[in-house]
């Protein structure tokens, strides 16, 4: 690993103001960060450590949202009596993701702002050429090995996959972040804005400015968040990432069969997390049934491309929701 100055900020303007300095990257749990400064894919001069800001380290629960501070652990969200009550969806996403010293140790905030595993993006001495890491140098994805990247959302420029499960929940349910910049003022992004397709420029992955610092995460509450489910299918049972997931919500009207809310967003086969609204519209007003909700889900892939290894996502993804809504709506 290169050499490279720590700074352990005391308050959020500390942060914030520190992090605005030319090559200076924001230091959480450290479970991405420092594994890509060792890969040597990330270079930041200096680090502004923000684990000392005991006040991003809350979760509370109110009639209308549950918030995260951007600092409570992977794992304190888990296995949060509030979040397992109100947001099912949310607590088995994250139990769902990586092991659990890597879940005691990383941040909600860093977990939203993790990369992509892409094993071309990962070693830079071995693969020069990535779009990604070196916008105009090529992909090397595109012709090796693909049968981890994405099928939705993709550019001619990269086809890397976002691996992140917890981000698909947010998106499934309309979280919000908040985030604070350099001058002390903070705005509001929905998650589903805040991940940025591609394009030409995959170097770009979020709205985050830099120096902005995710302080907060609102989740608004909703029958269908109450009776959400989140479905990861892995190569794996444990430690691994998603071959293909789907965070899901329903509610019914008051005679138990009829779809009156249904939320859905898909991980493991984009991009970026992936809500399909297609699919939501298609389903709302109808009978809950099996081949209601089948059908209904292959408008989930509607414009997936394959490459050579990846095909396999395409038949996966419309299997996951219907699957994710079948044991929510009780009939699986
Ligand atoms: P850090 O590494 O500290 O930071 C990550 C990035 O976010 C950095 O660029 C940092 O500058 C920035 N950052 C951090 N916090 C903030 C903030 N508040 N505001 C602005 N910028 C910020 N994840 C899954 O979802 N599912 C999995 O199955 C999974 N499996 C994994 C398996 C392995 C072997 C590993 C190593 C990781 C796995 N992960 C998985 C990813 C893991 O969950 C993330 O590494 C972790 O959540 C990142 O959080 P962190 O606090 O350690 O972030
Ligand atoms: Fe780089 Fe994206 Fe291609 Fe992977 S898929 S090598 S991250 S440009």
């Amino acid at each position: 690993m290169r050499e490279f100055d720590y700074y352990r900020a005391t308050d959020l303007a500390s942060a914030t103001q520190q992090s605005a300095q030319p090559e200076t990257h924001i230091l959480a749990g450290g479970t991405t960060q420092l594994d890509l400064m060792k890969c040597d894919v990330l270079r930041p001069a200096r680090l502004v450590d923000i684990t000392h800001l005991t006040n991003l380290r809350e979760i509370s629960l109110s009639s209308s949202s549950l918030d995260f501070g951007a600092l409570v652990k992977m794992s304190e969200a888990a296995e949060s009596q509030d979040v397992l009550s109100s947001a099912p969806a949310v607590a088995e996403s994250l139990m769902l993701a990586a092991s659990a010293q890597l879940r005691n140790m990383a941040t909600l905030g860093g977990n939203i702002l993790q990369r992509t595993r892409c094993a071309y993006f990962r070693d830079p001495h071995a693969w020069p050429n990535c779009n990604k890491r070196q916008p105009g140098s090529g992909c090397a994805a595109k012709e090796g090995l693909n049968d981890n990247h994405a099928v939705l959302g993709i550019s001619e420029s990269c086809i890397a996959l976002y691996p992140g499960d917890f981000a698909v929940a947010l998106t499934a349910f309309d979280a919000v972040l908040h985030i604070q910049g350099a001058d002390g003022q903070q705005r509001r992004v929905a998650v589903d804005d805040f991940f940025l397709l591609p394009g030409t420029r995959p170097d770009r992955e979020t709205q985050l400015a830099e120096g902005e610092v995710i302080v907060r995460i609102t989740l608004p509450l909703s029958p269908a968040l109450a009776n959400s489910h989140y479905l990861k299918v892995r190569d794996r049972s444990s430690y691994e990432f998603a071959a293909a997931s789907a965070a899901v919500g329903l509610e019914l009207e008051s005679d138990g069969r009829t779809i009156r809310d249904v939320r859905i967003a898909l991980g493991g086969v984009a991009t970026r997390p992936w809500r399909v609204r297609q699919v939501e519209q298609a389903l709302q007003g109808q009978p809950l049934e099996e081949k209601i909700l089948r059908d209904a889900a292959e408008l989930a892939i509607e414009g997936a491309v394959a490459h050579q290894h990846n095909g396999h996502k395409i038949t996966l993804a419309p299997r996951v929701i219907a699957r994710a809504l079948m044991t929510v709506g009780g009939l699986a």
